[in-house]
């Protein structure tokens, strides 16, 4: 069964890239990033201390996450653009590095891939949570390119943010998603390394169908 594990820092372009592909091929994507997104977001919301493992671990039992045709669902409530802003994506990392809930996620990601083929974007997909990928690649970029992508993404959406602002929450993220102590950011021994600082979506796009159909 084929799956693809794209990987790499925030802005990197994975999530475009892996959609696309999904589409070209006709198979599954699956945003792993959402999913962290979405368990932050419940935790901010219940303002859950979230240096008390039992209280997230309580959070995480009720908690559900969907992949529903019309958008991303958490515990029933449309969330796919409240789970994008500035509050979830500063917080995120924090809540990645936790144990539990990285154990949960990737169980529920495992669970999604059996028995079809998909693609899936995040951060330890090739490294971790699908070790035996058909194919695995690693997208990376400038920080400056990555912080310009993501103002453009904040700019469509009417929300005003400055491009230094971005770059320091980037490379905040990165240096934390790289440093934590569980399956950290890291490019896998055996992926394919993309740099796509100069390159348009359809070009990276290109290069991954290709090395699939070679
Ligand atoms: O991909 P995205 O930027 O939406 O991911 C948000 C955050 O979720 C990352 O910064 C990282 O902390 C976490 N994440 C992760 N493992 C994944 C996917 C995302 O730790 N597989």
């Amino acid at each position: 069964m084929l799956s693809i594990a794209i990987d790499g820092p925030a802005g990197s372009g994975k999530s475009t890239v892996a959609k696309a592909i999904a589409e070209q091929l006709k198979i599954t994507y699956l945003d792993t990033g959402a999913m962290y997104r979405m368990v932050t977001l419940n935790l901010l919301n219940n303002k859950t201390d979230m240096d008390d493992i039992k209280a997230v671990e309580e959070v995480l039992e009720q908690i559900k996450i969907e992949f529903r045709p019309n958008g991303l669902f958490l515990n029933d409530e449309d969330v796919t653009t409240e789970i994008r802003n500035n509050i979830v994506a500063n917080h995120v990392s924090q809540v990645a590095a936790i144990g539990i809930v990285r154990e949960k996620m990737v169980a529920m990601q495992r669970e999604i891939a059996k028995g079809q083929a998909i693609i899936m974007d995040g951060r330890d997909i090739g490294t971790h949570v699908l070790q035996d990928a058909s194919f695995k690649f690693f997208l990376n970029a400038s920080v400056e390119e990555r912080a310009k992508r993501r103002l453009k993404d904040f700019e469509a959406q009417g929300i005003e943010i400055s491009l230094e602002e971005l770059i320091a929450d980037i490379q905040l993220r990165d240096e934390k998603d790289s440093s934590r102590e569980i399956s950290p950011l890291r490019q896998a021994d055996d992926a394919i390394l993309i740099d796509t600082t100069s390159m348009t979506i359809n070009e990276v796009i290109q290069v991954i169908i290709e090395e699939i159909q070679s």
